[in-house]
């Protein structure tokens, strides 16, 4: 896809509705940078672990945060994250760190820091951005705004051929719950609740194959900006 302008796409929606991959899809199809967001509050909920900080006490979190060096770097053009020098790209997948992100995410100072260095990373470049606020706080201006949905039947059960396919023992129920507890706690949190922006388009992933959630997206992104892509 030739694009001659610079543009910022924002991906909102729950866990498990297939944002990162279509995020990165899209990004890299059009050339533009990709930044999962969800990274950088999974290594900021890692790091609280790690320092013996209880996920649940915010003051102490919100005490720490300044503390956290957390790098977020790109090699072959993937994005790789890392605390104190360390690369913890694949530790902040593990369960434990999710449940701890959803937590320690509701924390305004840890969600300040991040949203700053979020639009310090895709400064003047055209982005991809996903996440949870992308449409509503960190790029409010995006020239493109999805809200990517699935039931939360599909997205569990997506999440469940993943765990399998690692060698997982988790149950089809048990990821279930986990994700319906994530999805209550992400919206229904005072700082940033996940949230449909009034100008983000509905794009529900769960009748879609991978190849077609691109599409629709990037023809979405071929009308915003009119003539200047072919
Ligand atoms: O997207 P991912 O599941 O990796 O995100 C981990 C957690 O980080 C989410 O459950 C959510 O609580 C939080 N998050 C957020 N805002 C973002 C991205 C992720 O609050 N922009």
């Amino acid at each position: 896809m030739r694009l001659n302008h610079h543009f910022t796409i924002a991906i909102d929606g729950p866990s498990g509705a297939g944002k990162s991959t279509i995020a990165r899809a899209v990004a890299e199809r059009t050339g533009a940078l990709y930044l999962d967001t969800g990274a950088m509050y999974r290594a900021v909920a890692l790091w609280m672990l790690g320092h013996g900080i209880d996920p649940d006490d915010a003051s102490a979190v919100a005490s720490h945060v300044g503390s956290v060096m957390l790098d977020v770097l790109y090699e072959d053009g993937r994005q790789k994250v890392y605390l104190d020098g360390e690369d913890v790209t694949d530790a902040i997948r593990a369960g434990a760190v999710s449940t701890a992100a959803s937590k320690t995410s509701a924390v305004p100072a840890v969600r300040e820091r991040l949203v700053a260095m979020q639009r310090e990373i895709c400064a003047g470049r055209s982005a991809v951005m996903d996440g949870r606020d992308i449409g509503t706080k960190v790029l409010p201006d995006a020239t493109l705004k999805i809200f990517l949905v699935a039931s939360a039947e599909e997205r569990a059960r997506r999440r469940y051929l993943e765990l399998k396919a690692q060698g997982g023992g988790d149950s089809y129920e048990s990821v279930l719950e986990a994700m319906r507890i994530r999805d209550r706690d992400d919206s229904t949190r005072a700082a940033s609740p996940l949230k449909k922006a009034d100008d983000a388009v509905e794009l529900d992933s769960s009748e879609l194959t991978l190849d077609e959630t691109v599409e629709r997206a990037l023809q979405l992104l071929r009308d915003r900006l009119g003539g200047g892509a072919s």
